[in-house]
């Protein structure tokens, strides 16, 4: 089963390769940004135009080129880089060209063969469909046609967003099973022309898909990690990056962010990481159960995965891809969280290209335009208000792994030019184990004012002490610093108790066991109780007469506190614990 291709006719053949930059002149039309196949004989692999020059262009080959000569033919369409857009992508797994790589594992084994491609979207299967718009209608991109039931959304059949101006309907489906490739609508168009619609549509995955009016971020996207949530907050529609060295936890926060956060939809870009920790995935994710609906995880995912071993130029499409399919969920008015993995492995590649096509170089080698890039990929996140009354939000987080952990370089700093918020995980916090190694003392966010003031409206006192613990934290970690200098004893008692608060803080609230069943997704009715708890500790005026006595009152304290974390937030042992450590503060 391979896609039926339609040739812009235009033809040409290779006359310079250089790894997977190709050159090629030809005959007739080509676009910039057109896709190609190079024809081995019975095997066709992928290429996009990345340069038109006469009669001649460049190829990047989205495929191993070995076979490829002097004179090996191409063939060039006249659309872009697509993705295939309809009911049945949520639970698939794909590969940076939207092959689903499921079906290829049945059909081919694990590895996919070259030149192989399947279609995105299962042509056989049947969906349900309701019509909603009525006959003489008049519709525009993105407006529904009628829906279709995709696990537990109502997925919206929109008129396809490649189709602008206006649609007067003439025939709508009636209720019944079609495939995606079946007609459901037929409509005039201004000029009287008539078109026939489907529930499958394609977009360029390089071009922004929105139609509808960003609006500010309102909503805070719960996570379930007290360190975000309530020091470094993200919001539905906003922006974060999670750059740290290599072994920080990127990849083990990803997973939980994919797992935890408070949205309808998660796409899982796992860019140019390692071939194992993708495997890892594709075993795991299966089995994990949504703590929001108590439904299998898949249902509401959907994976993109192109580890180091396929070639750099598909890390760049399952980027674009990835936030093509989410920017189309949105569409329907759903929040859609986007995670890439990494981020660097893309600049990589965009990187390696550039050096290819000998560009001047930029800093480090990466290209001029490695900052815009980056930009724009972020820019396609935000809330949309949409035509028929709904909103929807798009989140983007992207882990950045620079070499050595050294935050100055190109990517991360292009990065942190862009986001919302900034979850730096430092070397320092991931060796001594102190997870999630969010680094309290480098990161920010800017949504931290916004949040505060929605979560003020439950807890007067979660503002207040958020700024409090904030402030204990850099004190505490001055006062250490100063004690290891000193010893413990050469700062005063009154120092001694702030970096006690501080190490409290961090050690029973930020620290956070991903591996206990308990803790490790912490909602944000439970941060609340936690947070009011802490605020009194934080608040209360504690005398010692020595610091071996605060350092032995702290223990117990911490402990107590510690242990909350693991306990049912409704158990008795939870009240009874909370109980002990407000009479020990008050004692
Ligand atoms: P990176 O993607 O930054 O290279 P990983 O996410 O793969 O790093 O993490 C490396 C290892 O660190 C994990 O295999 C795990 O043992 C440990 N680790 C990371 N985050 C946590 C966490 N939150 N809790 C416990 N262990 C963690
Ligand atoms: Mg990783």
């Amino acid at each position: 089963m391979t896609i039926q291709l339609e040739h812009s006719g235009a033809k040409g053949t290779v006359i310079r390769a250089f790894g997977n930059l190709l050159q090629a002149s030809f005959d007739g039309d080509v676009r910039q940004g057109a896709v190609a196949h190079i024809c081995l004989g019975d095997i066709k692999l992928k290429a996009e135009v990345i340069e038109i020059a006469g009669k001649e262009v460049k190829l990047q080959v989205f495929e191993d080129t070995r076979g490829i000569k002097l004179g090996t033919p191409v063939e060039f369409d006249n659309h872009l880089l697509e993705a295939e857009l309809g009911p049945g992508l949520l639970s698939a797994i794909f590969d940076g060209l939207q092959n689903p790589l499921e079906k290829i594992a049945k059909e081919y084994g694990y590895f996919l063969p070259r030149g192989v491609y399947i279609p995105a979207l299962d042509r056989t299967r049947k969906w349900e469909f309701t019509p909603k718009a009525k006959v003489g209608q008049k519709l525009s991109r993105g407006e529904t046609i009628g829906t279709t039931v995709e696990n537990r959304f109502q997925h919206q059949i929109m008129i396809p967003f490649s189709q602008y101006g206006e649609y007067t309907l003439t025939w709508v489906a009636p209720i019944g099973s079609y495939t995606v490739e079946e007609v459901i609508a037929k409509a005039k168009d201004e000029e009287g022309k008539e078109h026939s619609f489907r529930m499958l549509q394609r977009w360029p995955v390089k071009n922004q898909l929105q139609e509808g009016i960003k609006i500010r971020p309102t909503e805070m996207m719960d996570t379930g990690l007290r360190v975000i949530d309530t020091q470094f907050p993200v919001m539905k529609g906003g922006t974060f990056c999670s750059p740290g060295p290599f072994g920080a936890g990127k990849t083990v926060l990803q997973h939980h962010l994919s797992k935890y956060s408070s949205v309808d939809i998660v796409i899982v870009c796992a860019c140019g990481e390692r071939a194992g920790e993708v495997v890892e995935v594709l075993r795991e994710f299966p089995h994990l159960i949504d703590p929001h609906t108590g439904e299998s995880l898949m249902k509401r995912t959907v994976i993109i995965c192109n580890t180091s071993s396929m070639p750099v130029a598909a890390r760049e499409s399952s980027i674009y891809l990835g936030a093509t399919i989410a920017e189309y969920y949105r569409q329907m008015g759903l929040s859609v969280l986007l995670l890439a993995d990494s981020t660097s492995r893309w600049a990589q590649a965009m990187r390696e290209m550039s050096g290819r096509l000998e560009e001047i170089p930029g800093e480090e080698a990466f290209p001029a335009y490695l900052a815009s890039r980056i930009a724009a990929f972020y820019e396609r996140s935000g809330v949309l208000s949409l035509p028929g009354g709904k909103t929807g939000s798009l989140t983007i987080g992207g882990a950045v792994s620079p070499a050595g952990g050294n935050f100055e370089e190109p990517v991360t700093q292009a990065t942190l030019a862009v986001v919302g918020a900034f979850l730096g995980l430092s070397r320092e916090r991931s060796d001594a184990r102190r997870y999630p190694a969010i680094d309290p003392l480098i990161s920010w966010s800017k949504y931290g004012p916004a949040v505060s003031n929605e979560l003020d409206a439950k807890l007067d006192v979660w503002g207040p002490c958020v700024k409090r613990t904030a402030r204990i934290l850099r004190e505490g970690d001055e006062i250490r610093k100063r004690m290891e200098v000193v010893g413990e004893e050469g700062v005063a008692l009154s120092d001694m108790i702030t970096y006690l608060k501080a190490e409290l803080y961090d050690f029973a609230y930020l620290q956070q066991n991903a591996f206990d069943k308990e803790d490790a997704y912490c909602p944000i009715e439970r941060q609340l109780v936690m947070i009011a708890l802490i605020y009194k500790i934080m608040q209360s005026e504690l005398h010692f007469t020595s610091h071996d006595e605060a350092r032995a009152f702290f223990l117990a304290l911490q402990n107590r506190l510690k242990n909350m974390n693991y306990l049912p937030k409704d158990s008795e042992e939870f009240r009874r614990t909370r109980q002990e450590i407000l009479t020990l503060i008050e004692g």
